[in-house]
């Protein structure tokens, strides 16, 4: 090719998002995506047709309404408050905006498949580290830290593994980084695990840590792409220069502000989310499919090997399910099914069980 790329980019290989449909079925159910049952929240639909007949207008720019719904709601200031188009979008403004060639952006081995696909989009060197029993470990994140390093990415919960580094070991990192190292706290999961905080002590604290919200979880607004960063106000402005003016459309900020002004939907779906959680976590066991604890919106079940991976997942494509193989994060032997409604998740243990009775 005569056209020379910028350095890292012919690096990225192309993110792999869940499949939606199976041929030939009209009824089919798409766990693969961690996304929400109940739909949109009512109010954000409202919210997005009120919001459809002003698009001739450009939209805000400094997203004063968003910032100040979410400050409310969170309790926050909303000065430090960051939005974009996803919270990909701001963690990918940290990236740019904190490192480049000869950096290093650690993450962890079963860490979301975006990280090294922003280091690489800003030319910085993505470091993967390992984890101990599907847990981010941080005695081997400390050890790994140089001059080199810039961020440190951690989910937590983390996908797809569901877990969670308690509060006392994220503070215990945070205490031991350099002051030259970003650690930010992808929250992506955060309203399904009750007692964390989700970063938000150590964001409103710490001059290093940056924590990211989305709505396309909890919220039920994945098709929409909208989330929200928080950290030190010299941070935020830093990363204010580099997003775009208009990255968000008036339809999205106001359905983004309907929602985050109904914490009851987010309360009912999270309740929602735990019962059948457990149901589905219980289930799993009874079938002899390991699974750990999880404190998101799916579960990560790990057959023996592929092979039998595959055999489930076959069984499940049977019953018109469709969920994810998590075999780009480590785990050829792993299913991670999205967390479904009652229905879903019965239809989810039913198909299973089958398999296993018929094999
Ligand atoms: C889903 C997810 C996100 C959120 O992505 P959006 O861009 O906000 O839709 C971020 N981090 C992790 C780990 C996720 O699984």
């Amino acid at each position: 090719m005569s056209l020379t790329p910028q350095i890292g980019i012919m690096e990225i290989t192309l993110y792999e998002s869940g499949t939606s449909s199976i041929v030939g079925r009209d009824d089919v159910l798409k766990l693969s995506s961690n996304e929400n049952p109940l739909g949109p929240p009512p109010a954000a639909v409202e919210a997005i047709t009120k919001a459809a007949i002003e698009v001739n207008r450009y939209p805000s720019t400094d997203h004063a309404a968003l910032r100040d719904a979410i400050a409310e709601v969170y309790e926050l200031e909303a000065s430090r408050i960051i939005c974009g188009v996803g919270s990909d979008e701001v963690l990918q403004f940290v990236t740019q905006a904190f490192s480049g060639e000869g950096d290093e952006i650690i993450y962890t081995e079963h860490g979301f498949s975006m990280y090294p696909i922003l280091a690489h989009m800003a030319g910085a060197t993505p470091v993967k580290l390992p984890e101990v029993e599907r847990v981010v470990d941080v005695d081997i994140i400390l050890e790994a830290i140089s001059e080199k390093t810039k961020i440190v990415f951690i989910a937590n919960p983390a996908n797809p593994t569901g877990t969670l580094v308690p509060d006392a070991e994220l503070v215990r990192l945070a205490d031991g980084l350099p002051a030259h190292v970003i650690l930010v706290l992808d929250g992506a999961y955060v309203e399904f695990s009750e007692g964390y905080d989700g970063g938000k002590t150590l964001a409103a604290t710490r001059p290093n840590v940056l924590m990211t919200r989305t709505f396309s979880k909890v919220y039920g607004l994945g098709g929409l792409r909208i989330g929200w960063g928080y950290g030190p106000q010299e941070m935020i402005d830093v990363m204010t220069r580099i997003r775009q003016p208009f990255n968000l459309s008036g339809v999205q900020l106001a359905a983004a502000e309907a929602a985050v002004r109904d914490p009851d939907w987010v309360r009912d779906c999270a309740k929602l989310n735990a019962e059948q959680r457990a149901r589905l976590t219980g289930a799993m066991r009874q079938l002899g499919l390991a699974c750990d604890d999880s404190e998101a919106n799916f579960v990560l079940v790990r057959c023996v090997d592929k092979a039998e991976a595959d055999a489930a997942e076959q069984a499940l494509l049977n019953g018109g399910i469709i969920v994810r193989r998590p075999t780009s994060y480590g785990f050829p032997e792993g299913l991670r099914i999205t967390v479904g409604d009652a229905e879903q998740t019965g239809r989810v243990i039913d198909a299973l069980t089958r398999w296993r009775e018929a094999g």
